[in-house]
């Protein structure tokens, strides 16, 4: 079994390689930022309580967001951590609860691109909210205009707009950035460069983890 980490910034692709991992190798993802819009969709009690929070780009905190991990996993499964841990408290609560259960993180893969690129990323992403297919303005735009290709409209994330990017990209480095040194010491840390093609990036990916992956 195997667990790991894809870090780096909003917009580097951390969702779109995780899903293709899933896909072809069977990993389950654990999103913390899809699980907490899909608590915002049902209205539930955490929904209400994160949703001002996400929409502002801010974090969430660590007892809600420690509360919904522990809650999804069970262990015996490959799982891809995307979005979590963001800040250090988060990384040694992980540590802490996968070393009780015999357990430890694999790799921690670190996605690095450029800023321009990743505003670009962020601000021209769409998502169909009817059948779920992920679209980009610039990169990948619908063939249906700005609509899917099922039909239905495009919408985007209420934090994907450029005022709110600005927020969830100084909360990156202040908070989240430090992880990168965290998890060098322990020397699990491998950088990918996130600027070329998604099978590009995913082979390297799987290069870093093959020697422990069996598949
Ligand atoms: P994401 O989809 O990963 O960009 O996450 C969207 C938003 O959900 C973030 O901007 C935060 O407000 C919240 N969120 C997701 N993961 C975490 C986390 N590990 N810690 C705190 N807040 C989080």
């Amino acid at each position: 079994m195997m667990n790991i980490i894809f870090l780096g910034a909003p917009g580097v692709g951390k969702g779109t390689y995780a899903k293709e991992l899933v896909e072809k190798y069977g990993f389950i993802q654990i999103s913390t930022g899809d699980i907490l819009r899909a608590e915002i969709k049902k209205n539930s009690n955490i929904g209400k309580e994160v949703s001002k929070i996400i929409n502002e780009g801010n974090l969430v905190s660590d007892e809600i967001i420690n509360q919904v991990v522990t809650n999804f996993i069970d262990l015996d499964k490959n799982y891809i951590f995307d979005g979590y841990p963001r800040k250090i408290s988060q990384a040694e609560f992980l540590d802490g609860f996968l070393k009780d259960k015999g357990k430890a993180i694999d790799y921690v893969i670190c996605f690095e691109l450029d800023r321009d690129i990743i505003i670009k990323r962020l601000t021209g992403r769409r998502k169909c909210s009817v059948c779920g297919n992920d679209y980009n303005v610039y990169f990948n735009p619908s063939p249906n205009n700005d609509k899917c290709v099922c039909g239905s409209v495009l919408s985007q994330r209420n934090d994907d707009k450029e005022e709110v990017i600005d927020n969830r990209l100084i909360v990156y480095e202040k908070d989240t950035a430090p992880l990168i040194e965290y998890y060098e010491k322990k020397d699990i840390l491998r950088k990918i460069d996130s600027s070329r093609g998604i099978d590009n990036v995913v082979k390297d990916i799987v290069e870093i983890i093959k020697p422990d992956f069996v598949h």
